[in-house]
């Protein structure tokens, strides 16, 4: 991977300007290389990456770079508002850094106050280029730590998120030395090996028989006793006697394992249980020894008459085995604890939802209602938004119907987009008629159909001006 680099030792560097300079360009690099991973594959990042530093090697040349341009270069990464918070971040810096050879600050903190760096970024961008002790947990680290700890939590949730960012913290100090050694090779190394770690073995499905850190694994012990008494009704010790964070783990969901043992997809619990606390989220805050549950309440979120006590929930069967290793992986698979998605959302539209994708051009769009159900009226729908559309000196009243197309589907993360796509024409007296660009708000413009291929649209935009164009 380009962005893999040794670390940089600012013992090495006489010159601090230069040190500043090296720093910068390192940073900027790993900050590129953390956007562009968000989402997206390695071997599909690297060419954007390469492609990407070649042109604006420095923060400083990306904050004076064309935003059209950065949208350009960022074209099939997707997720085109990534590409708009770099160089809105890199914009900032420069600001910020007022000649500094170094653009961006080292704590992570400081860099969180740049458009687009939360906090998994600028803890990886602190750690990796400056070596500071700071954590990172996206969900591959989520899925480690939950793992080693035994922690049977949707990691989505803000109580097992604030308890994860808090034990990553506390690990990478430790591993660090912190505070005695200030900045070193390790944070990054350390963040690098469990990113690496959650993608590569500690996956979905676990390769536990390769992990390196499997001694020291709170899920795979528990497996490997479960494993070891298999067929019988056993009771592990747990951690959970001193500890009320996990929700419980019972026999529903070991016998999921056994009959989902040969799918790809991990097995999900059953169970619906849920731990509420108006507390600050530490790990210290959930253990208590001897007094277990003193801190947290624990309540089911549905009334469940059928659900044992939480006593008898650390009864925990085995499935049918096919061999230790892999009853162990899949007992490991079963965390951390899985909830259901929320169905996305459903919207029809003439064209995709405003707002969406800033930055990418869209066509004229219009969210479709209740009473939009037929085709035609959604073709009267249509042919009133585009009637009323202001689109500089074109009379948009007088645009004709053309065509209509078939319904096109595009998926996002949150949302399930019908778009029912419509062709016009509009003829103009004079060529002078039209104005090229209208300023808006929104701002608009037309462009000639030859010259389509080279605009920034979103992959749904795209699919809409392809079914046109294809009838061209
Ligand atoms: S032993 Fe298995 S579950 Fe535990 S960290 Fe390693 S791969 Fe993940």
């Amino acid at each position: 991977m380009p962005w893999r680099k040794k670390w940089i030792d600012p013992e090495e560097y006489e010159d601090k300007e230069e040190l500043g300079r090296v720093l910068s360009k390192r940073a900027y690099e790993v900050w590129v290389s953390e956007v562009m991973l968000q989402q997206t594959r390695v071997s599909t990042v690297i060419p954007y990456f390469n492609n990407w530093v070649e042109k604006w090697p420095t923060v400083q040349d990306l904050a004076e770079a064309n935003h059209d341009d950065v949208l350009s270069v960022w074209k099939g990464l997707g997720y085109y508002s990534r590409a708009t918070r770099l160089h809105e971040g890199a914009k900032a810096m420069i600001a910020k850094s007022a000649g500094a050879s170094c653009a961006l600050p080292s704590g992570a903190t400081e860099l969180q106050e740049f458009p687009g760096i939360g906090r998994y970024t600028a803890g990886a961008v602190s750690s990796i280029a400056f070596g500071e002790a700071e954590p990172v947990l996206d969900g591959n680290v989520a899925r480690v730590l939950s793992r080693q700890l035994g922690l049977y939590m949707d990691v989505k949730d803000k109580k097992a998120t604030d308890v994860l960012w808090d034990m990553a913290d506390r690990l990478i100090k430790h591993a660090s030395n912190f505070p005695e050694t200030r900045t070193s090779e390790v944070p990054g190394l350390w963040n690098q090996a469990l990113m690496e770690l959650g993608s590569t073995l500690c996956t979905p499905r676990p390769r536990c028989d390769e992990c390196p850190i499997q001694s020291t694994c709170r899920t795979y012990s528990e497996g490997k006793a479960l494993s070891d008494k298999r067929q019988s009704v056993v009771v592990v010790p747990d951690i959970e006697d001193a500890c009320s964070l996990c929700a419980s783990l019972d026999t529903e969901d070991l016998v999921a394992v056994s009959e989902d043992a040969t799918n790809d997809e991990p097995p999900r619990a059953n169970k619906k249980r849920k731990a509420a606390t108006k507390q600050t989220n530490t790990i210290s805050q959930y253990f208590s020894v001897g007094t277990p549950k003193s801190n947290v309440e624990t309540e089911d979120e549905e009334e469940d008459l059928d659900s044992p006590p939480v006593e008898d929930s650390r009864k925990r069967k085995l499935p049918a085995p096919t061999g230790e290793s892999k009853s162990i992986s899949t007992y490991c698979s079963l965390f951390p604890k899985k909830v259901a998605k929320k169905k996305a959302a459903e919207e029809d539209c003439v064209r995709p939802a405003k707002g969406l994708l800033a930055s990418l051009w869209q066509f004229p769009q219009n969210t479709l209602t209740a009473s939009h159900k037929t085709p035609q009226q959604r073709k009267t729908s249509a042919q009133q938004y585009i009637s009323d559309l202001d689109a500089g000196a074109a009379d948009m009243s007088k645009a004709r119907f053309v065509a209509s197309f078939p319904p096109l589907v595009h998926v996002f993360s949150h949302l399930r987009l019908t778009m029912h796509t419509y062709q016009y024409r509009i003829d103009a007296d004079k060529a002078g008629d039209i104005e090229l660009t209208c300023k808006g708000p929104p701002t608009r413009k037309w462009v000639d159909s030859k010259a389509m291929d080279n605009e920034t649209l979103s992959t749904g935009m795209r699919k809409c001006w392809d079914l046109v164009s294809e009838s061209l």
